[in-house]
């Protein structure tokens, strides 16, 4: 037997506490190395709907067309964007930070031109904002906003923004990638029509797969389209006939089947923790870190902050980047630095999943309390 030239791949077990990915437990890992089977066998169908209805029960919604799209959370984003947009549309995004400004660039490039409403970064959007929004632009099909804003920590309130969106004919189309599975977020009662998510942040699964769900009206908006979908690969017209069996199962592309498995795990450890606490628990360890790290001088850039990703300003005279790498060589711990106009004035501590535990907050504070 020739000998590899590789070494062995032997990647350390860090805690991840930065913004995504999120420590991925065994059990998601084992549930990956299964037998890779057919998409089309019928054994595999069973999985991917058992996967479509946990991602229905985890965003709390009947929409039938909920599935996961190959791809990270940018993906789903870029499917959304390209199904509800036809060039020459005006549509509506609230940027808040770098992925509210994601959204805006995704949708130009859909063809549309965008109207943004700014707040700054950290800041949340009120309802009044929405409203005078959608009155000033009242040609838009949808408004686009972040429910986590990962690159701030803030935390959007979307109870109430549906009424008004609907009110004037729009879609509300929600970036929940740092939010599902972490915080409270209930698509059918906050009627939102067009949502992505992602793997690794909340779920706690490795990066890959984006859910993401539509509703009927958006679906309905996508029925009417007079163009056809830029985008081949992000097609839900076609999409849906293999994951909602419309029409039987048909191929379109192969799908990521050992993801898949690895998504049902997580979102099966979702449904078994119980939604509600995995929710408790998440804002559980936000106050016990957020505690320790105000003793410890910083201070929590947004006003309303995400219980998944802690953001705060860093204090003079700490060393980002030293600071970072010590916890990361001395203690295998990962924390996010700043993004955006952040980077170098703010740390992203992640809660996400099967990180948000007693034990990591208590060993990341006591790390820092070593560092600084
Ligand atoms: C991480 C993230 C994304 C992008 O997801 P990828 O998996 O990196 O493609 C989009 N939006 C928000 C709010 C995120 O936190």
């Amino acid at each position: 037997m020739p000998t590899s030239p590789f070494a062995p791949l032997n990647p350390r077990e860090r805690i991840l506490m930065g913004p995504g990915p999120s420590t991925v437990p065994a059990r998601i890992l084992r549930a990956m190395s299964a037998p890779t089977l057919g998409h089309l066998d019928p054994q595999f169908i069973e999985y991917m709907d058992e996967t479509c209805q946990l991602i229905r029960e985890v965003y709390q919604t009947k929409n039938l067309l909920s599935f996961p799209v190959s791809g990270t959370g940018m993906a789903g984003m870029e499917a959304i964007a390209t199904n509800l947009i036809e060039p020459g549309d005006e549509v509506i995004v609230c940027i808040n930070g770098v992925f509210g400004g994601r959204m805006k660039d995704n949708m130009e490039r859909c063809g549309a031109t965008v109207h943004t409403i700014e707040v700054p970064w950290g800041a949340t959007f009120d309802k009044e904002a929405i409203a005078e929004a959608v009155q000033k632009y009242p040609k838009a099909k949808l408004v686009g906003i972040v429910h986590a804003e990962t690159s701030t920590g803030a935390h959007q309130d979307l109870s109430g923004l549906a009424e008004i969106v609907h009110d004037a004919k729009m879609l509300l189309v929600v970036d929940a990638v740092t939010s599902l599975g972490g915080h409270e977020l209930k698509v059918d009662e906050w009627g939102i029509d067009a949502i992505y998510s992602g793997t690794q942040k909340c779920l706690s699964c490795p990066p890959g797969l984006s859910p993401v769900s539509f509703s009927d009206r958006a679906i309905a908006r996508i029925d009417a389209r007079k163009t056809k979908v830029q985008s081949w690969y992000f097609d839900v017209s076609m999409l849906k006939n293999y994951y909602t069996g419309d029409g039987g199962r048909a191929y379109h592309h192969t799908a990521p089947i050992n993801m898949i498995y690895a998504l049902r795990e997580s979102l099966a450890i979702v449904v078994e923790e119980g939604l509600q606490n995995r929710i408790t628990r998440h804002r559980e360890m936000h106050l016990l870190l957020r505690e320790g790290l105000e003793a410890l001088g910083f201070c929590y850039i947004p006003q309303h902050s995400l219980h998944t990703l802690n953001c705060v300003a860093l204090p003079e005279g700490i060393d980002d980047a030293a600071i970072r790498s010590r916890l990361l060589n001395e203690f295998d711990i990962e924390i996010g630095g700043g993004l955006g106009i952040f980077a170098g004035k703010a740390w992203r501590i992640g809660l996400m999943g099967h990180s948000a535990t007693k034990r990591n907050v208590r060993t990341l504070l006591a790390a820092l309390g070593e560092c600084i």
